[in-house]
């Protein structure tokens, strides 16, 4: 698939008192839809890849909360954005994409150039809604099975 690069994107919370710098931030995203991911965003969660994420200011301000084993998201604890999470360096040994940001957040900060690629854990999906369009909708396990290869690129 092709894989477009926006090398650099800075992005602020809702409240501007978290902002990220994204680093080599894919434009084609995924849409997750775990469990999880029902409970974190009340729907899927819409997420782009990028190889770093650099907390410009408000750190002091970013909470994080530890959904699975392999991951961590990070909120704003003023204004409850989430913000992006990242797979553990022990788990994600690629330098590649180890860091998912909520595409909401990229979006408003005026990249347009989003396609939604694929659609993850499919299989937890609930049945009120669905996205118009062809893609491939993985299962969980295949989901896992895909991350764990992603995860070992060099
Ligand atoms: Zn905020
Ligand atoms: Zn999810």
């Amino acid at each position: 698939m092709p894989d477009q690069r926006i090398s650099k994107v800075t992005a602020k919370c809702l409240c501007k008192s978290v902002v990220l710098e994204v680093h080599e931030l894919a434009t084609g995203f995924t849409t997750c839809d775990c469990s999880t991911c029902q409970y974190i965003h009340s729907g899927p969660g819409f997420g782009a890849s990028c190889n770093d994420v650099k907390i410009v200011q408000g750190a002091e301000l970013i909470k994080s909360y530890k959904p699975a084993a392999w991951a961590t998201w990070n909120f704003c604890s003023k204004c409850g954005t989430r913000l992006h999470y990242q797979f553990d360096e022990e788990v994600w040994k690629s330098k590649q994409n180890r860091f998912v940001v909520s595409v909401g957040l990229l979006y408003e900060a005026g990249i347009d150039k989003f396609k939604m690629i694929n659609e993850v854990s499919y299989d937890e999906k609930p049945p009120y809604y669905c996205f118009a369009g062809q893609r491939p909708k993985l299962s969980t396990s295949e989901t896992y099975a895909l991350y764990v290869l992603e995860g070992q690129k060099p």
